[in-house]
């Protein structure tokens, strides 16, 4: 069987797709990162390697008010980016809820 593998645009995680999974999928469905909760929409369902993500957002939960909320790749492009305590870079949100300055971190993608 086949293995599909897509890597989260967000994180870097890899996300396998078997056969089955594949079949399930069609275009306009969405699936999430296990590892960082991004959504990406499928945009392409073909056979073998033809296959299309478009990243939606990332699905975050708020430290202050506890309210799930959504980052988009637009929210992200216009967040500062600040250098946190332990040196790591993080995007600085605010929270459409409470309005708390949410820093987050993402894994850089390892290169190779
Ligand atoms: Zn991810
Ligand atoms: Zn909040």
């Amino acid at each position: 069987m086949a293995i599909l593998e897509i890597e989260c645009p967000v994180c870097a995680e890899v996300l396998e797709l078997d056969d089955a999974d594949r079949d399930e999928l069609a275009v306009g469905d969405v699936i999430v990162c296990d590892s960082c909760s991004a959504e990406m929409e499928v945009t392409r369902n073909g056979e073998g390697e033809d296959f299309e993500l478009e990243l939606l957002g990332v699905l975050t939960a708020c430290p202050r008010c506890g309210e799930e909320f959504e980052v988009t790749e637009d929210m992200l492009a216009a967040a500062p980016v600040i250098e946190a305590e332990d040196g790591a870079e993080v995007s600085v949100v605010d929270c459409p809820h409470c309005r708390a300055r949410i820093e987050l971190e993402f894994d850089e993608p390892l290169e190779g």
